[in-house]
């Protein structure tokens, strides 16, 4: 496992992420995802909506405005208790999460000052919206994606026609003014979360928390998590949050200090949203059972997750150091579905304009079914290096016999295996080997 500090330099050094606003300084909790890193975040997130909404017959999705109504964040609750207790220290200034802290203590862990009185702190971003400030509604950026979800409920349900159970999907950027960032893009002030709420008949929850748990655990296995770094950890009583009946992690072992920490919260929610919203718009968000001729108010399980923590998580997986004939290799060994370029097109000389040529149009080829890229900007050895430390699953390079025999070798960044394939073949045999689709008798080797 490497440490964080590696895979911080790696991921600016390679254009995965860099700090926000770097030029002035940089804001705290605050990243931007470079030409790979949206390439990840985008994979990752496509592999998510494909698994939670597009193969299931039982999950839709949405996309709501991030900025809302203020009554929903009364109703949800984060108006009056989406908060941290906050205690400064008078000599240093620093800021700390009294939670965090001994219990007890009134001086700085740092440098022994006094500490303030310990204050509750709202970390809901607030923002006003009308041109005027003074006559302008005030609400917040929203915390979570979950309460575009919950006041969607009766419009999802009635326009799409689902019976319970049913899901609503959602991924979107949340905002939380944190009292203490770190750990590189694991606590941010703006995230993207990707989100469930499951709804379900009262007395069926607890099945469906369990077969939510065991879906989010193999797919996180199946787009390559090593198992020893992931466990399911139950909340305790005293740590589940006000709506939750039951709620487990999805933990990861992150590099020290962090050891492990959440990767994906499952909860069961019971009915606290639904009928929480029912209550504050006087809307009734019940759910009619055709078969019992019942109203019930459904119970939600969801499954929640972070598309920056889970970007960290698979950076830190795939990361592996190992020596190759006496020189150190860096490689990501990214899954196929989440490696930002899937093939890079290589030649081998590149002042011979012949070898560009057919290299460029390879590049070309490929491009409409696969994110592919041509470079030249070093010699061989380097460039593979460069491709193997950003996780590029193969590399066509074309050489001079290349010109002769219509052939160019295919090189794996797993095994550094090489084979040589006629031109013409090349995009059927590297569609086959990534995407798993078998492919007709157009390829020809
Ligand atoms: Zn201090």
């Amino acid at each position: 496992m490497p440490d964080m500090e590696t895979i911080v330099s790696l991921a600016k050094r390679r254009g995965f992420i860099f700090p926000g606003s770097e030029i002035y300084g940089g804001l705290g909790g605050f990243w931007d995802y470079g030409p790979l890193g949206v390439e990840l975040k985008n994979n990752i997130k496509a592999a998510w909506w494909k698994a939670v909404v597009q193969e299931r017959d039982d999950v839709v999705g949405v996309d709501a405005a991030i900025l809302m109504n203020p009554a929903v964040w009364q109703s949800s609750g984060h108006a009056d208790s989406f908060v941290e207790p906050l205690a400064d220290c008078l000599s240093c200034k620093k800021r700390f999460r009294a939670d965090k802290l001994a219990p007890g203590q009134t001086t700085c862990p740092e440098c022994g000052g006094e500490l303030t009185a310990t204050r509750w702190f709202n970390t809901m971003f607030k923002t006003f919206v009308g041109p005027v400030e003074a006559d302008a509604i005030h609400t917040w950026l929203r915390p979570e994606t979950a309460q575009g979800i919950f006041v969607n409920f009766q419009n999802v349900q009635t326009t799409m026609r689902k019976k319970l159970p049913f899901g609503i999907a959602q991924i979107g950027k949340a905002f939380r003014n944190e009292i203490v960032t770190g750990n590189f893009i694991f606590r941010d002030r703006e995230f993207e979360q990707m989100e469930v709420e499951y709804f379900v008949k009262p007395g069926s929850d607890e099945e469906w928390y369990r077969r939510w748990i065991e879906d989010r655990w193999n797919w996180w296995l199946g787009l390559g998590l090593r198992a020893e770094n992931l466990r399911i950890r139950p909340h305790g009583e005293d740590e589940k949050a006000h709506y939750a009946s039951a709620c487990v992690d999805i933990e990861y072992c992150f590099p020290e200090p962090l050891g492990w920490a959440e990767l994906e919260g499952i909860a069961n929610r019971q009915d606290y949203d639904l009928a929480h919203h029912t209550a504050g718009s006087g809307k009734d968000l019940s759910y009619f059972d055709e078969e019992t001729k019942e109203h019930v108010m459904p119970y939600v399980i969801e499954p929640s997750g972070g598309v920056d923590r889970a970007a960290l998580v698979f950076l830190l997986d795939a990361y592996h150091e190992e020596q190759v004939r006496g020189e150190k290799r860096v490689v990501l060994r990214l899954h196929k579905d989440l490696a930002p370029i899937k093939v890079a097109v290589l030649p081998l000389l590149r002042n011979r304009p012949e070898v560009v040529a057919v290299a460029r149009q390879i590049a070309a080829r490929l491009k409409p079914h696969l994110n592919a890229m041509y470079d030249d900007t070093a010699s061989i050895g380097r460039l593979y290096r460069r491709q193997d430390e950003i996780g590029t699953l193969y590399c066509v390079t074309v050489d001079v016999q290349s010109l002769d025999d219509q052939q160019v070798t295919i090189r794996d960044r797993d095994t550094m295996e090489q084979i040589r394939v006629p031109i013409a073949a090349v995009v059927d045999v590297l569609r086959a080997k990534i995407t798993n689709q078998q492919i007709g008798k157009s390829a020809n080797c």
